[in-house]
């Protein structure tokens, strides 16, 4: 079992408006406290086809909420 947008590298995903699989690139579309939000993005009609957090990039955890 695979998650469609898990951890696993997205080499090309359907496009609903391209009616077939097409090749993506990823793109920063976040910069988060604990990682970074990549947007997958459609390279024929550039449409957004799915989001992956990217974490552990800093090499360490988050800061916690002293609240
Ligand atoms: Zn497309």
């Amino acid at each position: 079992m695979r998650n469609q947008f898990g951890e696993l590298i997205a080499s090309e995903i359907y496009c609903p408006k391209c009616k077939v699989a097409q090749p993506v690139r990823e793109r920063l579309l976040l910069v988060l406290l604990d990682g970074e939000l990549h947007e997958y993005v459609c390279v024929r009609c550039g449409a957004s086809l799915g989001k992956r957090k990217v974490t552990g990039t800093h090499g360490k955890p988050g800061p916690m909420n002293p609240a």
